[in-house]
């Protein structure tokens, strides 16, 4: 395979700019594509050439296609990059660059075949021996029979669409009582947001962890894997806090699922980069939930605990190179990641978009911010709210939180709420500080998190924090004399929730 001498990035904001970054580092020229509403964006000023696309919907711009080929095809580049989302994880594209002669840095569309539809993947999964959550691999064809299937392996269960994604298309039935309204808004939710109103069962897990691992493999048969990285901070079932490595895992954990994630990416003939996706049990079993074919939002955390930049991979890999090295790295470190969105959390996270009149990035040792903002830029309301990606390093987890918070406190945005003061009391409470916070998390702490806006609610949340680290610790010794390992560095760091609530409610 020829070396890689232009490529064109399928995406916008963040993601568009923290590839062409590599890109330029790599000697390697950049085209970037865009909306009507993306004419000032931030990526397109990064890239040596840009080409519009259409109109701001991204149906009408960013996912057709033939755009996205065409504008390939004029600026003379070799490869697309698709970053997250839009055509990422669209087969039919990858096959229509192929077509044109054009390098698809991403797996082939056979993999993404194999891995698209939930069910079809859970189904290949079960072939290979990889365990995966409970429940059907067929979609459901009637409410009568989901009803019979969801009796038999008993409630809670969960409908999840068999095309989903973005925590769409899914709800947790608790009994018949509200099978009918469950089964219906699924359907219609399928329906709308992937075209397919595809159903099937899974058994819902009670307080599960959600780890991932980032796989990766070349042209050559060569499949590793990259550590995990821990994912449970959700919102709607959408990451909000990731880090790694899983303060839950331990080393035999940890290399137990990556042989898991490596078989299950050997099973579709995999290449690049890829994230096969767990939930751990209460019980530290783990179960498959799916697999994501392309790069994740989160990825820079992998970054900072491997050393490695993984959108060089993906390009070397591309280019036909072998893996620079055949087994995982031991994570050096910890990283923290907090995803920053122009919303406002004292509104229900109602998006916040309009004009950044004012704007200032944390810095300092070992602190990223890939951002796709500048200072006087309008966030348009046609996409996605996150405004950056904020990522921290730090030898120990506890040093890792202190300076994610620290960089948190230096983030200035004017014009536009965002969701800083959330992240913020989200890295100071107890059950975050402490490392073994499941996906209910941010749910069940929705009040105390989310009205720290609000200097009552703010005395209210410490007060709360107060009395859950008590009832805690009160547990802890009553349950468990000698500690718990995993979370050890939480634990034994003893830095104080209640201090760090103080902390940053005087910033
Ligand atoms: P999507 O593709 O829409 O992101 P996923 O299948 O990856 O959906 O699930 C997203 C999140 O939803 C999980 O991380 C977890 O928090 C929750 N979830 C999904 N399936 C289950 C289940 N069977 N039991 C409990 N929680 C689940």
């Amino acid at each position: 395979m020829p070396k890689i001498r232009k490529v064109l990035v399928a995406n916008r904001g963040e993601i568009a700019i923290r590839v062409m970054r590599t890109c330029k580092e790599l000697g390697i020229a950049t085209v970037a594509v865009y909306s009507e509403a993306d004419r000032s964006a931030l990526h397109v000023r990064t890239a040596d050439q840009a080409f519009f696309v259409g109109p701001p919907p991204s149906r009408e711009s960013y996912l057709v296609q033939q755009r996205i080929l065409d504008a390939a095809k004029a600026a003379g580049a070799d490869a697309i990059h698709p970053g997250y989302g839009f055509l990422s994880e669209n087969a039919s594209f990858v096959r229509a660059c192929e077509a044109a002669g054009i390098t698809f840095i991403g797996p082939p569309a056979a993999a993404m075949d194999a891995m698209g539809e939930k069910t079809r993947a859970r189904a290949n999964m079960i072939k290979v021996g990889v365990p995966v959550v409970p429940g059907t691999t067929e979609p459901i064809a009637t409410e009568a029979e989901a009803r019979e299937y969801a009796q038999k392996i008993g409630f809670p269960i969960m409908l999840k669409a068999a095309g989903g994604g973005g925590g769409k298309g899914m709800r947790r039935v608790e009994g018949m009582g509200d099978f009918e309204s469950a089964w219906r808004s699924a359907k219609s939710e399928a329906l709308n947001s992937f075209g397919n109103d595809a159903v099937y069962i899974e058994k819902y897990l009670e307080k599960p962890h959600h780890v991932e691992i980032q796989v990766f493999a070349d042209t050559h048969g060569n499949v590793i894997h990259l550590n995990e990285r821990e994912c449970s901070a959700q919102r709607r079932h959408q990451k909000v806090v990731e880090e790694t490595p899983s303060p839950i895992l331990t080393p035999e954990l940890r290399a137990q699922m990556g042989e898991v994630a490596v078989k299950a990416a050997k099973a579709v003939n995999y290449v690049g980069a890829g994230t096969v996706e767990f939930l751990v049990d209460v019980h530290r079993n783990f179960y498959f939930l799916e697999m994501n074919t392309r790069l994740q939002v989160e990825h820079p955390v992998t970054e900072w605990v491997t050393g490695l930049d993984l959108v060089a991979l993906q390009i070397k890999v591309a280019e036909g190179e072998k893996l620079p090295l055949l087994e995982a790295p031991t994570p050096r470190g910890h990283s923290i990641e907090v995803r920053v969105y122009a919303e406002d959390p004292s509104r229900n996270f109602m998006p916040s978009p309009g004009k950044i009149t004012y704007l200032r990035v944390p810095g300092g040792p070992n602190v990223r911010d890939d951002s796709g903002v500048f200072p006087g830029y309008t966030v348009p309301n046609f996409y996605d709210p996150m405004i950056s990606k904020l990522s921290v390093w730090a030898p120990t987890r506890r040093e890792a939180i202190a300076r994610a918070q620290r960089a948190l406190s230096e983030y200035v945005v004017k014009g536009i709420t965002t969701n800083i003061r959330y992240l913020k009391a989200i890295l100071a409470h107890p059950e975050f500080v402490e490392g073994d916070y499941d996906t209910g998390f941010l749910g069940r702490e929705h009040t105390t998190l989310q009205g720290v806006e609000d200097p009552k609610l703010s005395e209210m949340a410490l007060l709360a924090s107060a009395v859950y680290a008590h009832q805690r610790d009160a547990k802890r010794a009553r349950t468990m004399p000698g500690g718990k390992a995993g979370a050890a560095d939480a634990s034994s760091g003893r830095i104080s929730p209640w201090r760090l609530a103080l902390r940053s409610r005087r910033r």
